[in-house]
């Protein structure tokens, strides 16, 4: 390649279902390797399989494709309003002796058939894997045109890399046993080779292959359960690629920057969930609450519901941000701040309400929260300190109790931001009604608890 040529990639997903994991890292390292190299990238929908392909897998990747940023300078293309151009091609080879037609007709037409040499090696020189070599005896016929007149993959593949003008072709390594094929038909057209660069497959925690056996494998997924684009997509990039240095949390920018094929590992690479959401929160933490609150109301619609709900969102939302790390994490973070009625954890009320003493303890908070005029934080915590010293217990005993009867949880933002964001008249209704509930033993639990 000389140096003028301008670095052409191509994502080229089968519109078989939705975007997964695997396909986004693969539309993503192309990306970043043209607006590295201030090249092009072309989008190709392989969608020669009539049968699987569907409209609506097509719409669902461009969505994912969209929210990840990732956009494109040529194309869609679509596979299947090509036919004419594969058959031409391949009628080419059938012509030059290269290729016989089936006699087994299933369809309306004569599958055609790529004869493969009989002996000797085709290699690859891949830029993640070095040099790969494939013995020809061990490669059979290659179908380029099935008997239903669509091209096969590996056929319309190489013909649409050249006429696109691929340069660079950068895949999934499930796809290196394809490449000597394609490898043998860019030759027999007389095509020129573009450079390879087969990125290592991602594996669930037990090293197989990431697959829904793992859990969810969508992009859809994770947008839905309220991962930040910024931050999902610098999670994949870290997928098999590394900047060279320990930086984890990178902007966009600083990923284009950095990027590079070499960098790309040759063993498969990790989908730690954990580190996903660690690096989730991490943007969450530096956002400014107001934009944070934007991107949780989705999830808080139907609490929305009144004034009161909404004038003290915000409040709520800043009360949390520390501790999210997705927005769907919202929902039983913060809902008991906001809902009528509200559920208990099962654990929760076993550790900290069934137990000797409580009762005596909420019935005296019950007190203290009736009598606070001035209804400030200040003025609670003073209440709370006296309260506690005059019943002679621990921090614990207090607290507990009193953030399980007005939560429902075990674990709430600091309790006293927690009691006057809940607000005066919902505390004394919940305090006395997790009495009546331990009297009776009986408790709303939450759903599965
Ligand atoms: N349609 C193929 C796939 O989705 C594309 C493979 C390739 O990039 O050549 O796996």
């Amino acid at each position: 390649m000389n140096d003028t040529t301008i670095v052409k990639a191509r994502f080229a997903p089968a519109p078989t279902g939705y975007l997964h994991v695997g396909g986004a890292r693969t539309a993503l390292f192309n990306w970043l390797y043209v607006r590295r190299n201030k090249g092009k990238l072309v989008l190709r929908i392989e969608d020669t399989d009539a049968v699987r392909s569907t409209e609506e897998s097509t719409k669902a990747i461009f969505e994912s494709l969209k929210w990840l940023g990732i956009d494109w300078d040529e194309g869609p293309f679509f596979q299947s309003g090509r036919k004419e151009i594969y058959r031409k091609h391949a009628e080419d080879l059938l012509a030059k002796g290269l290729a016989y037609e089936s006699d087994e007709v299933k369809g309306n037409h004569k599958a055609i058939i790529f004869k493969v040499p009989e002996s000797g090696k085709v290699a690859i020189q891949d830029i993640i894997h070095d040099k790969v070599e494939f013995d020809c005896s061990f490669i059979k016929d290659i179908v380029l045109m099935k008997s239903d007149g669509t091209a096969a993959y590996n056929f319309a593949c190489v013909v649409d890399d050249c006429l696109m003008g691929i340069t660079h072709v950068i895949r999934g390594d499930d796809h290196l046993s394809n490449t000597p094929k394609q490898l043998l038909l860019y030759k027999a057209l007389g095509f020129k080779v573009p450079q390879f660069a087969h990125v290592p497959l991602i594996l669930g925690p037990d090293a197989s292959r990431l697959s829904k056996r793992h859990g969810a494998t969508s992009v859809e997924h994770y947008r839905k359960e309220g991962y930040l684009d910024k931050a999902f997509v610098n999670f994949l990039s870290l997928l098999g690629w590394a900047p060279g240095d320990d930086r984890e949390k990178m902007s966009i920018d600083e990923i284009i920057e950095a990027f590079s094929l070499d960098r790309i590992g040759k063993k498969g690479a990790i989908f730690d969930l954990k580190k996903l959401q660690w690096l989730n929160g991490v943007y969450i933490r530096e956002m400014d609450v107001k934009e944070l609150c934007s991107y949780c109301r989705g999830y808080l619609e139907s609490l929305l519901d009144t004034e009161e709900n909404k004038q003290k969102y915000e409040f709520v939302i800043a009360l949390v941000q520390e501790r999210l790390k997705t927005f769907a994490e919202v929902v039983p973070l913060t809902k008991f701040f906001f809902a009528k009625e509200i559920k208990y954890g099962r654990k929760a009320v076993k550790k900290y309400l069934l137990k000797d003493g409580v009762l005596d303890v909420l019935d005296k908070v019950l007190s203290v929260i009736e009598d606070a005029d001035d209804f400030s934080i200040e003025n609670l915590e003073k209440a709370f300190v006296a309260l506690k010293e005059s019943l002679n217990v621990s921090n614990a005993k207090l607290i507990h109790p009193v953030r399980v009867s007005i939560t429902g949880i075990a674990a709430s933002p600091p309790i006293f931001e927690t009691i006057v964001a809940v607000g005066k008249d919902a505390c004394i209704k919940r305090i006395k009604d997790a009495m009546s509930f331990i009297k009776s033993g009986e408790f709303p639990y939450e759903l599965g608890e």
